[in-house]
């Protein structure tokens, strides 16, 4: 008899996604401009944060995307694209979040720790 485990994966999830996360990229990251500052009549409210794509096919298995695709934003824009959904904001600001994650992944001083991951922005 063929037993399928039909339980959600968790026995891997923890390291798997500490292998996801460079803290002091996100820092970085909150001291940099939000990415849609004077886009479409938006202004800045709030505490810089670092935002987190869902759609750039790097989350799945309940795994959050990797920090070297965040991008900063304030809490204003992070609140408003959560609301409204990425690809209504994306389209509003003229932005495509997972691109310019990238480029400030390339951009960042601590991208040597992720230099061995396959498909990280170099
Ligand atoms: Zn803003």
């Amino acid at each position: 008899m063929i037993r399928v485990d039909t339980r959600p994966r968790k026995r891997n999830s923890h390291r798997a996604d500490a292998e996801r996360r460079f803290p002091q990229h996100l820092q970085w990251l909150r001291g940099r401009p939000c990415l849609i500052e004077g886009r479409a009549g938006h202004v800045c409210t709030g505490r810089m944060e670092a935002s987190h794509s869902d759609a750039d096919g790097s989350k799945g298995m309940g795994l959050k995307a990797h920090d070297f695709t965040a991008v900063p934003l304030c809490r204003g824009a992070h609140e408003e694209k959560d609301r409204i959904g990425l690809l209504t904001w994306q389209a509003k600001y003229g932005v495509n979040h997972a691109e310019a994650g990238r480029e400030y992944g390339r951009k960042s001083p601590h991208r040597a720790r992720w230099a061995d991951i396959d498909g990280a922005p170099r």
